[in-house]
């Protein structure tokens, strides 16, 4: 079994772009394209990485990271954030809420892979 990806973005062409960007990498993706969905795919499928969209409906992408960190499943697992309006202080309030990683759209497709690759490493270093 691929080590499991969980894409959540609501923008459709968004959502696109990361994933063909990581597909030739042999990753399992996963989609949500809302906050609630994306708790529920994160519980039932327990991914090993989340990129998440901070602009989403319900619940937002720093609410949703919250409380998966609160989960001991999750408490640990690399969480890379995106958001399209970078403002001062998001990155700080991404942070807080326990994201990894800070990334503004648009997304730099030659960049992510790399970003994936090293966070899935120091995950499984810290924890062997
Ligand atoms: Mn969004």
């Amino acid at each position: 079994m691929s080590t499991k990806i969980l894409i959540v973005e609501d923008n459709r062409q968004n959502m696109k772009v990361v994933e063909m960007t990581l597909r030739p990498h042999g990753y399992t993706l996963l989609e949500a394209t809302n906050g609630e969905e994306a708790l529920e795919r994160a519980v039932r499928h327990k991914p090993e990485l989340i990129i998440i969209d901070i602009q989403l409906p319900k619940l937002n992408g720093l609410e949703v990271t919250r409380t998966l960190r609160q989960m001991p499943a999750f408490s640990h697992i690399p969480i890379i954030a995106v958001t399209a309006h970078a403002m001062k202080g998001d990155k700080e309030k991404a942070i807080d809420a326990g994201c990894n990683v800070y990334l503004t759209k648009p997304i730099n497709t030659r960049e992510l892979p790399g970003v994936v690759a090293k966070m899935l490493s120091e995950c499984k270093r810290d924890n062997a």
